[in-house]
């Protein structure tokens, strides 16, 4: 039985937050249930499923999915049920914004078989926040997330930001400092990206560029800055148990989150909702992202083929995302040619600039080529 990675995409918030080019929108109850229908539609006629699928994880992000009540996660979680065989053991996550939760929707959550729940802080400061344009304060985080240890949740992943404008060393410790003594089991620290079409990219595009050239932002943090805010997650996050299993996820142990594990691997996974991908048997799928197309029930699926080359490639760059690295051996069993015959040239010459190291079967990211990982991914692009 083939497997395959299950995603669910719920396009609705409450707000957009100033720096988001997510799929995501504000969008009234009406619409909401219209797109719930669609959805489970999507999920109960899916073509692969005649083949009979085995689904060890399934992850419902956005947008903000905890905007849904317990019994549209329960339908949800219901369709993808029907259709596919879902491990008695699955990971199966929810994303949530602190503030839209409350305790009976949590154990509702939970008496539907959400097991790990992802609440997007970004910062325990309220000035920055605030400038995120974010909906919580921090103490609505803090209710939140004790309503989710008190309904029974036991995974928990809190996502944080550095590279805040105005952020300080000072301040990101103490957001660091803050989340630690919660003791989530997992936590994702991400460098803030300044993306077009923002109400960032007007206020900081200039910025930003200063930044690239080496030049002294106004408003970021320094280029060395977002270096010392990285290098400080790592410690004080080791220092509290975590481990970095990839540039921008920490776990206790045996808290990995194993869907993303499963993109850095190239696993199959199936996404359903607005403008959701899904990689099958090395086929992408793309779902147009047009909400009126996808209401209308005009949701064709646009494929394109991966050819050896690009499986190549995504096998280095997303596998060497994760602190393990990638192995040889694997590479050799799933292209029939070494490592050393498509990439020799390019692990010398990163190697000897002590970007990439090499022991044994694995091959990964020196921490200097951490620090640049986006130059060094891009050197194992073929053409
Ligand atoms: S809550 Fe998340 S998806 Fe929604 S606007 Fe904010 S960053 Fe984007």
């Amino acid at each position: 039985m083939k497997r395959a990675e299950v995603y669910i995409h719920i396009p609705f918030c409450v707000k957009k937050c100033d720096y988001c080019d997510f799929l995501s929108f504000s969008m009234n109850e009406e619409a909401r249930k219209e797109y719930l229908g669609m959805l489970l539609s999507e999920i109960r006629t899916c073509a692969w499923a005649t083949e009979g699928i085995f689904v060890p994880t399934i992850f419902i992000g956005g947008g903000t999915p905890s905007l849904l009540s317990g019994v549209e996660i329960a339908e949800i979680l219901e369709a993808v049920r029907d259709t596919f065989e879902v491990a008695e053991d699955a990971e199966i996550t929810i994303e949530a914004n602190p503030g839209t939760v409350t305790y009976e929707k949590l154990l509702a959550y939970r008496q539907a078989g959400i097991n790990r729940i992802s609440f997007g802080l970004q910062s325990a400061q309220e000035k920055e926040l605030q400038l995120l344009g974010r909906i919580h304060t921090y103490e609505e985080f803090l209710k939140s997330y004790r309503m989710a240890r008190e309904a029974g949740f036991t995974n928990i992943n809190v996502d944080l930001m550095n590279g805040l404008p105005g952020q300080s060393l000072e301040s990101y410790q103490d957001t660091l400092l803050k989340v630690c003594a919660l003791a989530p089991e997992h936590i994702s620290a991400y460098s803030l990206m300044i993306e077009e079409e923002t109400p960032f990219y007007e206020r900081y595009a200039e910025d930003e560029k200063k930044r690239a050239k080496g030049e002294k932002p106004q408003m970021l943090p320094s280029e060395e800055e977002e270096r010392a805010m990285d290098a400080m997650t790592q410690r004080i996050l080791e220092e509290a148990g975590y481990e970095r299993y990839e540039i921008s996820n920490y776990a206790k142990p045996g808290y990995a989150c194993k869907h993303n594990l499963g993109y850095w691997t190239r696993e199959n996974y199936i996404g359903f909702g607005l403008g959701a991908a899904s990689l099958f048997d090395n086929v992408r799928y793309t779902n147009k992202d047009s909400l009126w197309l996808y209401m209308h029930g005009e949701n064709r699926k646009t494929a394109e083929v991966i050819d050896e080359q690009g499986q190549m490639e995504e096998f280095m760059f997303l596998g060497l995302r994760k602190t393990k690295g990638v192995s040889k051996k694997c590479f050799k069993n799933t292209f029939q040619c070494s490592m050393e015959e498509v990439y020799g040239e390019v692990l010398k010459a990163l190697e000897e600039k002590a970007l990439i190291c090499q022991e044994q079967d694995w091959v990964r990211l020196t921490p200097r080529g951490r620090d640049v990982s986006n130059v060094v991914l891009a050197e194992f692009l073929i053409s």
